[in-house]
């Protein structure tokens, strides 16, 4: 009873980011897109998505019928789709409804009744935002290959699905399940989520691809690509013995440099398996499809644009490892990102810091844990300090800083090294995994769950590593006299409940000390000629101070 009163408590006292605090000015539209309000109290069970791409005029058109459960009563409903795209038509039934646009909203005077299913259908065409870097920012990549034909695709993780087609853009939301109808020109291949059900003729100079996922799915994942693709199918058991498709998508004339290339996902897929359980969409199997970018985590079809080379373009690894990043990074996210999703941009630190994690579990289910390790010292340079890593919400934040890759994925491994414990962290792991997986999961769902999978309150841990951009600071002071050796200890930062235990080595002795805000001392009746703490693995800051 006591500690449900405590984590309510801890829960209040947690992360009240302000947006001010970042030196970032948001606008309505921001709001509009980021926040929940009761026009979007609604719960999509299903989008069917109708695309027709003309590669040559860069342009789409097609239809998304909404089905929904009503989760108000509201008067109005609102959808989102990029004011440069033009809505032909909004219809409930037969029934034309008439709508406001506000930026990218769209306000749709049609009625949201509690707990009523619905549907409406949105018309719409346009030329999609082009991207200029893609996947790094959000848009259509209209690229030829090497033969000059079309090769064609779309991340828009961050700038939001809406740039492309009508839906409820916000992280929250994600259908049960989706079809999804790609038509592109005769002789090119259409490629999206899910499973291809069927192709068919689609006028004279048309094929029209239907694409059925049948799992949730949040709205950046849906893509699409075209190009002149071959594929090919590698079947691989799961550690509990089940049946996983892996779908192979790439351009004709790259055929056998992928064939032996990416012959090393399965034990990528064999590690993930190991540490977070069965790949999450096995119904819907596993592809790699390959794509004029480097690389998105597109649910059940990844982009794959690492040029069949190791690390990140070559580089980005330690000399002696050879996957490939991009294969590995993104597969990781199936399980976060994909499977367990956060609910606003302020938080993606949980898709990019565990999936980060998740590289270097492959390193150690392949090497041991030393090269894990190895693996984190090696990203660990690339942590900035310059930023919190939880951003402001509501507002669709997506000026992320690159620490929420690597220090969200150092901030896991201090909570392993302070366990002192491995089965009982990747039982947090994997609990918290299970627990959210085929849905949401908040920093505060981790949070609470760290406290009770381990009976000790880490919410200060969180709390310093997550808002704060300073790293605590272990500050300690050795005293030596004839048998007698004292030390002084205590965290520097800026959380005062800030505690987790440090091993001190005295000469090869190891002792536990849990140090606080405040300093503490220690005695012992020998004179330890060497002392000093143990602090590999740990994301901390060191000062020896004079006694
Ligand atoms: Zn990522």
């Amino acid at each position: 009873m006591i500690r449900s009163i405590l984590y309510i408590a801890f829960i209040a006292i947690l992360f009240p980011l302000s947006i001010r605090s970042q030196g970032n000015s948001f606008t309505y539209k921001d709001s509009l897109r980021g926040a929940m309000r009761k026009e979007r109290e609604f719960d999509v069970t299903h989008y069917d998505l109708h695309v027709k791409i003309n590669p040559d005029k860069k342009f789409i058109e097609g239809y998304n019928t909404i089905s929904y459960v009503g989760k108000t009563d509201c008067n109005e409903l609102q959808v989102d789709l990029f004011e440069n795209m033009k809505i032909l038509s909004i219809k409930a039934g037969s029934t034309n409804l008439k709508y406001r646009r506000i930026f990218d909203a769209i306000f749709i005077d049609y009625p949201i009744r509690l707990d009523k299913k619905d549907k409406i259908t949105i018309e719409f065409e346009g030329n999609p935002i082009v991207a200029k870097n893609a996947p790094w920012d959000g848009g259509f990549v209209f690229s030829k290959d090497q033969n000059g034909d079309h090769w064609i695709g779309v991340a828009c993780e961050g700038t939001g699905a809406s740039l492309w087609w009508p839906n409820k853009d916000h992280l929250s939301e994600e259908p049960q399940n989706m079809d999804i109808y790609v038509t592109a020109p005769k002789g090119y291949m259409a490629i999206s989520n899910g499973k291809l059900i069927d192709e068919q003729k689609s006028g004279k100079n048309n094929t029209t691809y239907h694409w059925h996922v049948s799992y949730p799915i949040n709205n950046y994942n849906v893509t699409v690509y075209i190009g002149k693709y071959t594929h090919f199918t590698e079947e691989m058991k799961t550690l509990s013995n089940e049946k996983l498709m892996l779908n192979y998508y790439v351009l004709q004339y790259n055929l056998d440099k992928a064939k032996t290339h990416f012959e090393q996902t399965k034990k990528m897929l064999e590690s993930f398996d190991n540490y977070c359980g069965t790949y999450p969409f096995i119904n819907d199997g596993y592809s790699l499809v390959e794509a004029p970018y480097l690389g998105m985590e597109h649910q059940s079809a990844i982009a794959y644009g690492n040029e069949f080379l190791r690390g990140y373009k070559g580089e980005r690894i330690p000399d002696h490892l050879h996957f490939d990043f991009i294969i590995l990074h993104e597969s990781g996210h199936e399980y976060w990102g994909n499977s367990v999703s956060c609910t606003d941009h302020s938080e993606m630190w949980i898709h990019e810091g565990f999936t980060t994690y998740m590289e270097s579990l492959y390193v150690e289910y392949m090497y041991g844990k030393e090269e894990g390790l190895k693996y984190l010292e090696y990203q660990k340079p690339f942590i900035k300090n310059n930023a919190p890593l939880l951003g402001p919400k509501d507002v669709n934040f997506d000026g992320n800083s690159s620490d929420i890759y690597y220090k969200g994925a150092w901030i896991l491994q201090t909570l392993r090294k302070s366990l002192s414990n491995d089965t009982l962290f990747f039982k947090i792991f994997k609990g918290f995994y299970d627990k959210h997986k085929y849905g949401f999961a908040t920093t505060m769902d981790f949070v609470d769950y760290v406290n009770l999978s381990s009976g000790f309150d880490y919410s200060a841990f969180f709390r310093q590593y997550l808002k704060h951009k300073p790293l605590p600071k272990l500050i300690y002071k050795i005293g030596h006299r004839d048998n007698y050796t004292s030390i002084l200890y205590k965290w520097d930062c800026l959380e005062s409940q800030f505690t987790f235990p440090v091993e001190f080595e005295l000469d090869g002795k190891k002792i536990r000390l849990e140090p606080g805000f405040d300093w503490k001392n220690i005695e012992f009746n020998r004179n330890f000629k060497n002392v000093k703490p143990i602090t590999r693995g740990l994301l901390i800051n060191v000062e020896e101070q004079k006694m």
